[in-house]
């Protein structure tokens, strides 16, 4: 279901019609808890209470929804608050997803610690490898398979397209994290998959100041689902948040452009840099996935995972060496950061067998002048 309209259009006029009173061309933002009802039960354009449903709400969930070729868009308060409800509305105790063996450590977190307490399993597996990821879902009999391409922090790719039928095929629900790639890089459902999910913390938000996340899918009745678990529960952005995430969303393609070109830079300058092992960028032609990634990607993102020759030490120092690089946590901002993900990210993977190589420190490749981040990368990379 492609959108009719350019991708770039969809981002900068989908849900934005100016506000009728004033002719106000941005959408106002509606902070407000409640809403007046004419007579009891006169409800005006369906809000009711800010659980429910907020105006600044829709308004991002029908630019998502656009973005993303979709026919619904849930928004919510956190990636992981996303993950949670949906979760809760396609699985019961008892059955199981199959998750790749490098995912997001805070999604394992939550299948294995929250919604394993009650009864869901999971099953980890190599994402790359279609028999094993085939098998495991039918050995399994999964109701889940859960994807996340380019993955985090290895940047494997798996093939969307190809796992979408594996898991149709063993009647399993198919969801893709997108958070890596953006909708502008990547359209997962147009290659199959039936939900994908978002941490719009991320690139879609794109300014390092909004928390949210998104469940984006065209079944009317998993909609519904989510949607009811959302109401139920309270994971709701808030107007404000909604509000950001909507005005970063609207320059996510022109961002993305600067963040794939700067990382394919960087990437391609740190292969050769005597301090470094092995440089994990799905652009970089030796990278396993890269034909893949150019099938399935626009371009290959901003983000590179870095593995030192000087093992954990060499590693801990590059990170917190940098300056324009800041040592922090997350990504997808147009400020440059660098983490190491053992004790950062994927503290909570250690020891599971999503464990991360201890030499590795992850860069979120931001869109300052390419010149500036590559000065400052060499003057932070030990010199032998
Ligand atoms: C950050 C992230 C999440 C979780 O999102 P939050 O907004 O932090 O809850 C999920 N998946 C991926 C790939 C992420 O990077």
């Amino acid at each position: 279901m492609a959108s009719p309209q350019g991708f770039e259009t969809a981002a900068i006029h989908a849900g934005q019609a100016f506000d009728p009173t004033t002719g106000a061309i941005i959408p106002p933002i509606y902070q407000t808890s409640t809403f007046v009802q004419d007579g009891i039960g006169g409800l005006r354009g369906g809000y009711e209470y800010n659980r429910s449903g907020n105006p600044t709400r829709t308004a991002l969930e029908q630019q998502l929804a656009a973005i993303e070729g979709a026919a619904h868009a849930i928004s919510f308060s956190s990636g992981l608050a996303a993950e949670d409800a949906l979760i809760r509305s396609a699985l019961k105790p008892g059955d199981r997803v199959v998750l790749g063996n490098d995912a997001y450590g805070g999604t394992h977190r939550l299948i294995e610690r929250v919604h394993g307490a009650w009864g869901v399993e999971n099953v980890t597996v190599e994402m790359s490898d279609l028999s094993a990821v085939a098998k495991a879902v039918a050995d399994s009999s999964a109701k889940v398979l859960w994807v996340e391409t380019p993955s985090n922090p290895l940047m494997k790719i798996s093939d969307i397209a190809e796992l979408a039928e594996i898991g149709h095929a063993a009647g399993a629900l198919v969801v893709v994290d997108n958070t890596f790639a953006s909708p502008y890089l990547q359209q997962p459902l147009a290659l199959g998959a039936d939900v994908v999910v978002h941490s719009t913390t991320k690139y879609l938000g794109g300014h390092s100041d909004v928390l949210g996340g998104a469940i984006v899918l065209n079944d009317d009745e998993l909609a519904k689902a989510v949607a009811f678990q959302q109401f139920a529960v309270g994971a709701v952005s808030s107007p404000m948040d909604a509000w950001l995430t909507t005005r970063g969303i609207k320059t996510l393609a022109v961002r993305m452009d600067r963040h794939s070109e700067n990382a394919q830079a960087i990437a391609e300058h740190l292969v050769g840099h005597p301090a470094v092992e092995a440089v994990y960028y799905p652009g970089l032609s030796t990278h396993p996935g890269h034909e893949l990634a150019a099938r399935q990607m626009r371009s290959f993102g901003g983000m590179i995972s870095v593995a030192l020759r000087g093992g954990p030490k060499a590693a801990r120092r590059f990170a917190e060496s940098t300056e324009l690089f800041s040592l922090a946590e997350s990504l997808g901002g147009v400020e440059s950061l660098i983490g190491y993900p053992t004790e950062m990210t994927h503290a909570s993977v250690v020891g599971t067998p999503l464990e991360v190589p201890a030499n590795l420190v992850r860069l979120s490749v931001g869109i300052e002048s390419l010149s500036d981040l590559l000065a400052d990368l060499d003057r932070a990379l030990p010199r032998r």
